[in-house]
């Protein structure tokens, strides 16, 4: 006979890798299976904590009078649906992170403290009959009081986010007080009219964009490579899927990599559809998150639009997940729970047997992998759309060149003559600060960090010396605090520099720098985009914040300013990153009816990966990337893990390591199929002082690299640890 399922395995936010064991609450007679999936407060060591149960069983390892029982359910129907639950468990094994870690960081934090879910309400003002019936005189020497009742009379209701970006809440409720004024509090349904998706008519597709749009099934699981050049207009076969799913009463979810830069996806997704639509991105309240995840998990939301952490949203009705830009580095999380948000996309769209679409002009050489295997279809659009035509390339030599400021006298007259046709140009250099180096003229001395393997950048504007990778900033020295001579040189250029230079050069035109340091500020970027949309001649000079997403239909000349750095890295994924980043950058050019060109600046012209680039393109270029990682047996022919340790002493990090190669070789013996490399030290081997090693495990077989990481986890776990040790692992690693 079958025993009562009276135990509760529950998620907890814990480094433990467990779940925790609970009885049931000693009057519950409900269905036992109806309970997994809700939040539930338990007694936890001395506190009471937000749980999620994950399972139920009938018995349990801890003895029964042990247990202790679960306090109250929160909620009474489960907070994620079965599927998405399932995919949590799969992932937190997949990258070995705590489950209980992984669930409760993914939710809405009032939701992670054990709130209810809010009421999904909107809220509209409205006159009341005194403000309707205030005479036309009245306020006159109010006019801000008297736009607000005119906007009401003539509008009937305003949303009340709406009105408050446009009046002050001061002015607001001073009208309301005066009973002028009314709140009206809506529940958010569904729309009633199923059909009413659309607010425009959607564009007459070219015969590639028919023929790709044809071929995509969205009825079920398939995963789709869409594979077109920037401009081809991808976006509109998303737009246009996005439609057919939203006829069938389904949701969508769309990934993008960056909000902020991208606020034309957000228009124009705002501007297809009459459709409830939520954005979702870390630039949020955690109120205005907690309501956007709500109304997409209550199936009030149509579309939500989201970066690498959306992939967690809860969805009451799925029907296709869109990735766009899909190789896209932003979408592994680097900390934490180290997932890949395009990875986790096709194993949710598989799970819930809905088709996803993988976008990009660049596809990752996992992806493309993945086609050669027949898991994932590629569907091309080699054009571009409407009348934009394709940009033309040109080598800019750089060797035994008199360029001061890193910008050659070719790419100066370049600029003019495009200026001087009031056109727009995009210079681009991945590099910000004034000049990544400051050295002493009479002896050598260089700025370094104290605490990391770097250098310091010079910051001119803020007046420091700035280290990238801690953040620790210096006031200059004023003499070499070596030799002390007062001749201390900046050299090389960052974005800051370059902008300095091409303003003296050009006085006339507005130069407008977009990198980490100026967009800080808020508004920043959409005075970027105002001015370049105004279609005034100007340069745009930024870092790789410019490369993503936004179209600048204006923009007829790109001018990479340093395409040799990406050429030298010792990583193995630089030349795809390369490829990636100057094909994109270069796709900001000639998007509307007038036609591109684009200048690299190298100093190794006759390099063979970078001509195939220019020459064949970004298709060519990756296949050959391709052949040679299978040469080299690397990723995507090879699976990895790393397992990093970083520590204030370097032999600490090195020897957790060697046990961890140990301990795991034990497992596992090393073979051909499963190699263990190092420890090595890390790239930057010291990084905010402390010393970074790393163990690189690499297996031919996905199963075989996560049976040793699952029997090894727990012996690391166990290893006693030295002080001020922290270590991870880091499945799928992209960054080295
Ligand atoms: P991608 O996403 O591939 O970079 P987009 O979808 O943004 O390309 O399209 C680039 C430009 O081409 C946009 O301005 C878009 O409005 C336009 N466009 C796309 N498809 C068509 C079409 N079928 N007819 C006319 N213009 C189009
Ligand atoms: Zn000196
Ligand atoms: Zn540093």
């Amino acid at each position: 006979m079958d025993r009562p399922l009276t135990i509760a395995k529950i998620a907890i936010a814990s480094p433990l890798r467990t779940l925790f064991d609970y009885r049931l609450p000693d009057d519950f007679n409900g269905d036992a299976s109806g309970i997994v999936g809700l939040r539930v407060a338990v007694p936890f060591r001395r506190r009471q904590v937000t749980g999620m149960v994950v399972a139920i069983a009938d018995q349990s390892a801890v003895a029964n009078e042990k247990l202790r029982a679960i306090e109250t359910f929160i909620d009474c129907e489960p907070l994620l649906p079965p599927a998405l639950l399932e995919l949590f468990i799969w992932a937190a094994q997949y990258y070995q992170y705590p489950l209980g870690d992984a669930l409760l960081q993914s939710l809405p934090s009032a939701l992670r403290r054990g709130d209810g879910l809010p009421e999904l309400q909107q809220k509209y003002w409205l006159l009341t009959d005194k403000g309707m019936n205030l005479a036309p005189n009245t306020l006159r020497n109010a006019p801000r009081q008297r736009a607000l009742i005119d906007l009401l009379a003539d509008q009937q209701r305003v949303e009340d986010k709406l009105l408050a970006s446009q009046f002050s809440r001061a002015i607001i409720s001073l009208l309301e007080n005066r009973q002028l004024i009314a709140a009206q509090i809506v529940n958010c349904e569904p729309p009633s009219d199923a059909g009413m998706v659309l607010r425009e008519s959607p564009l007459a597709l070219s015969d590639e964009q028919q023929r790709a749009m044809n071929a995509i099934e969205l009825r079920r699981f398939n995963c789709w490579l869409l594979y077109g050049v920037t401009g081809s207009g991808k976006t509109e076969i998303y737009l246009q899927c996005i439609e057919q799913v939203l006829h069938a009463g389904r949701q969508v979810l769309v990934l993008i990599p960056e909000i902020s830069l991208t606020p034309q996806t957000e228009q124009r997704f705002a501007e297809r559809f009459a459709v409830p639509l939520v954005v979702l991105h870390s630039g949020l309240s955690d109120k205005q998150r907690l309501l956007a995840w709500s109304r997409a998990r209550s199936g009030e939301a149509k579309i939500v639009l989201g970066t690498r952490s959306a992939i967690f949203t809860p969805l009451a009705a799925s029907g296709l997940i869109v990735v766009d830009e899909e190789q896209d580095g932003s979408y592994k999380q680097q900390d934490g729970f180290r997932y890949s948000a395009r990875d986790l996309a096709v194993m949710r769209a598989r799970r819930e047997d809905i088709p996803i679409i993988l976008g990009s002009a660049t596809p990752s050489l996992e992806s493309l992998h993945n086609c050669d295997l027949g898991r994932y279809r590629a569907l091309y659009l080699n054009n571009r759309a409407g009348l934009a035509k394709p940009a033309d390339w040109q080598v800019v030599d750089m060797r035994n060149q008199a360029t001061p400021e890193g910008i050659a006298s070719d790419t100066l007259a370049a600029i003019e003559q495009t200026l001087a046709r009031s056109e727009q140009v995009l210079v681009f250099l991945n590099r910000r600060g004034f000049a990544p180096a400051v050295l002493c003229h009479s002896c050598g001395w260089v700025a370094e960090c104290r605490d990391c393997d770097a250098r310091m950048t010079l910051h001119r504007g803020r007046n420091r010396l700035i280290c990238h990778h801690c953040d620790q900033q210096l006031p200059p020295p004023p003499q070499c605090p070596s030799c002390k001579s007062p001749q201390l040189v900046a050299t090389g250029e960052g974005t800051e520099r370059s902008e300095m230079r091409l303003q003296q050069q050009f006085p006339q035109v507005q130069v407008l720098r977009v990198d980490r340091d100026t967009t800080q500020k808020r508004g920043y970027m959409q005075q970027v985009f105002n001015t370049a949309e105004s279609g005034v001649p100007c340069i745009l000079i930024g870092t790789q914040m410019l490369a993503k997403g936004h179209h600048f239909d204006r923009v007829t000349l790109v001018a990479i300013l340093d395409a040799d750095s990406g050429l030298l890295s010792p990583d193995f994924r630089a030349g795809e990153r390369m490829g990636q980043l100057l094909t994109q950058v270069a796709g900001r050019s000639g998007r509307g009816r007038l036609a591109g060109r684009v200048l690299l600046q190298t100093h190794q012209p006759d390099h063979p990966a970078l001509n195939l680039l220019l020459e064949r393109g970004y298709r060519a270029f990756a296949e050959q990337l391709l052949e040679h990682r299978k040469i080299q047996q690397l990723p995507p022919y090879r699976h990895l893990a790393l397992i990093r340790a970083e520590s204030g002493n370097a032999q600490h990090a090195e020897q957790f390591l060697r046990r961890a190669r140990e301990a795991a070789g034990q497992l596992a013996a090393p073979s051909p199929k499963l190699a263990y490399l190092g420890p090595l030290p890390a790239l930057m081997e010291r990084r905010a002082g402390r010393y970074r090693y790393v163990l690189r495990i690499e297996a031919d077989q996905r199963s075989s690299l996560q049976n040793l990481l699952r029997c090894l986890m727990p012996v690391l776990d166990r290893q006693p640890q030295q002080r001020h040790l922290r270590w991870s692992v880091d499945v799928d690693a992209l960054e080295l």
